[in-house]
């Protein structure tokens, strides 16, 4: 498999892509469409010890992906993204400023 590390750089910048471009308020059958994505993603990711991990995380109920549009998406994302900075040891990112990350860029 590709490098744990390069794999997970590129991985979290599309799906905090995904989250940025993410409707406002989504539809049912658009929450659908990202809960199976999320599901399949869980299962496919080509990393197997983090793809379990993820699962586990996910799987909790007060972890559930909260799909109702992009700020609740974006916020989950960067929750879930924040859960495996601190398995790794990494500092904790502070989720009031995803969208300056992914969406809208740092103020001047
Ligand atoms: P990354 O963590 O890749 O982050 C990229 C950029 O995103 C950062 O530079 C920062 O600008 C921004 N960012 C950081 N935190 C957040 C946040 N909370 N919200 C929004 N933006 C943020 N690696 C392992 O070794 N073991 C694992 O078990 C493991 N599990 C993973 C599970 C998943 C689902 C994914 C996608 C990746 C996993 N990885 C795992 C890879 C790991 O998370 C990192 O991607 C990798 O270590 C490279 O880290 P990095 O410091 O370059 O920044």
């Amino acid at each position: 498999p590709p490098d744990v590390e390069q794999l997970g750089r590129a991985t979290w910048t599309f799906l905090h892509s995904l989250a940025a471009t993410y409707p406002d308020t989504a539809s049912p059958a658009e929450q659908k469409q990202m809960s199976s994505f999320l599901s399949i993603f869980s299962n496919v990711y080509p990393c197997w010890h983090c793809a379990a991990d993820f699962r586990d995380w996910v799987s909790k109920p007060e972890n559930k992906p909260q799909l109702s549009g992009r700020d609740a998406f974006g916020n989950w994302l960067c929750i879930a993204h924040n859960e495996v900075n601190t398995k790794l040891g990494k500092p904790e990112f502070d989720c009031k400023t995803w969208k300056n990350r992914w969406v809208d860029g740092w103020p001047d």
